[in-house]
């Protein structure tokens, strides 16, 4: 029995590797053209640093962690927190007061594995920290349009809402408790445990009856103060001036501790359950959370597993990989080693080629050279070496020419360049 990889993993296979690299290529270029640069970090962090962050009572904190070595490490289950910790640590505060930072990595959560639900998944995300001005949210989110815009993707619904500051939460969150204790007979099981460690998390019930009950809930947005309700205003005015479409839900709540304020999501019905392409909003505490000068700050991440999902049901268009331009067909050691000096240099000139391996007879090769959509196949022997000439043939349309060894390299390269 063969060992398979982990539940909630994947494999990406060369065929699906061409296509992630132009997602993340194109992603690079819009992080680029709104001037975020590029941040790595390590792939695991002090457990703390999450705990501290997105919250013990979350379900990520609670539930989805691998942690390991007695609980002291953690294998990032989110972004922010670790991108927020290196700029604290590495002083980018005191570089430039506005940091606009993008990653491109890998999470881990132990979740129930489904389809666009992954124990190993894959985010770009994004990371203004520094203003509380709302024209960074505009800004931001219209990042995120653009960049649906970019690949095509049409059939969504971008939701945004306010959820305030610590305290006009807590104000809420006495009331709305007051009235779902009316209802603590009918609320389910989870809805029950997140009345006592998370209350707010309830907003997001997906359960039938549970929307009902909230449909006459407290609302969050008259708890807020004006100047929360202003900066909301701003954001969404900006929205219009930029065109982008939203619909406001003032139940939508994320699923971190460290969210105030902005907040938004933006859903496919491409996706099924896990409708989520992106999510985010504004953290404006968490860098003195985690011990850095106060910085307001907003973010979002997005899924590049439902990204792809989406595009491919879309039948989006991937650019085909770079094909091999020159195939040697080999008869005969000698031939081979010389074929691999010949390689050698036209990779010094930067043409791709390729050979047989396996010693394989002409006609599989000529199988291969097809198979593999090479655009030139050179047949190299005895007489190939012995009068140092050689044919190029042009798979495309069988043409053939002749070209001395001397010449060679120098004839590929502006061949190649001539495309
Ligand atoms: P979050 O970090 O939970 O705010 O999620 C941000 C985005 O990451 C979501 O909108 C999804 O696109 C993606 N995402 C979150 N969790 C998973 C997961 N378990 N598998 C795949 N994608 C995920």
């Amino acid at each position: 029995m063969y060992i398979q990889r982990p539940k909630g993993t994947q494999d990406l296979l060369p065929i699906d590797s061409v296509k992630r690299q132009h997602i993340e290529d194109k992603l690079r270029k819009i992080a680029s053209l709104f001037n975020y640069k590029e941040i790595r970090t390590p792939t695991f962090e002090k457990t703390e640093l999450f705990r501290r962050s997105i919250g013990e009572e979350t379900d990520v904190v609670s539930k989805e962690m691998y942690s390991f070595k007695d609980d002291e490490f953690t294998l990032k289950p989110e972004m922010t927190a670790p991108v927020i910790r290196a700029y604290i640590e590495n002083g980018l505060q005191n570089e430039s007061p506005f940091q606009k930072l993008y990653y491109i990595a890998n999470m881990y959560r132990h979740e129930r594995p489904q389809a666009g639900r992954y124990r190993e998944f894959s985010q770009f995300g994004v990371e203004a920290i520094g203003s509380n001005d709302y024209l960074v949210d505009a800004e931001l989110i219209s990042l995120g349009a653009k960049m649906l815009n970019e690949f095509g993707i049409g059939n969504i619904v971008f939701k945004i809402n306010t959820i305030g500051t610590t305290e006009e939460r807590a104000r809420f969150l006495v009331d709305l408790k007051k009235y779902l204790n009316q209802y603590e007979n009918k609320l389910s099981q989870d809805s029950l445990i997140r009345l006592q460690t998370n209350p707010l998390r309830i907003l997001d019930s997906k359960t039938d009856y549970e929307i009902e009950i909230l449909k006459n809930s407290p609302v969050l947005y008259d708890y807020l103060n004006p100047e929360t309700k202003s900066h909301f205003d701003n954001v969404l005015n900006a929205l219009s001036i930029l065109e982008i479409k939203y619909e406001i839900d003032y139940r939508l709540v994320r699923g971190f501790d460290y969210y105030t304020s902005t907040t938004f999501e933006v859903l496919s019905d491409d996706l099924g359950a896990q409708n989520a392409i992106f999510g985010g909003g504004r953290y404006d505490n968490l860098v003195e959370q985690l011990g850095g000068k106060p910085a307001p700050a907003i973010g979002f991440a997005c899924g590049l597993e439902r990204l792809s999902m989406i595009l491919e049901k879309n039948n989006y268009k991937f650019p085909v990989g770079e094909k091999v331009e020159y195939y040697f067909v080999t008869m005969g050691a000698d031939a081979k080693l010389f074929s691999l000096k010949l390689m050698e240099d036209l990779r010094n000139k930067g043409i791709k080629c390729e050979t047989d391996f396996l010693n394989r007879s002409v006609k599989s090769q000529m199988k291969e050279a097809n198979k593999i959509d090479a655009k030139y196949v050179i047949v190299i022997g005895e007489n190939e070496m012995k009068e140092e000439k050689f044919k190029i043939k042009n798979m495309s349309d069988s043409m053939e020419k002749i070209v001395d060894y001397a010449d060679f390299t120098d004839y590929a390269e502006k061949n190649s360049k001539g495309k």
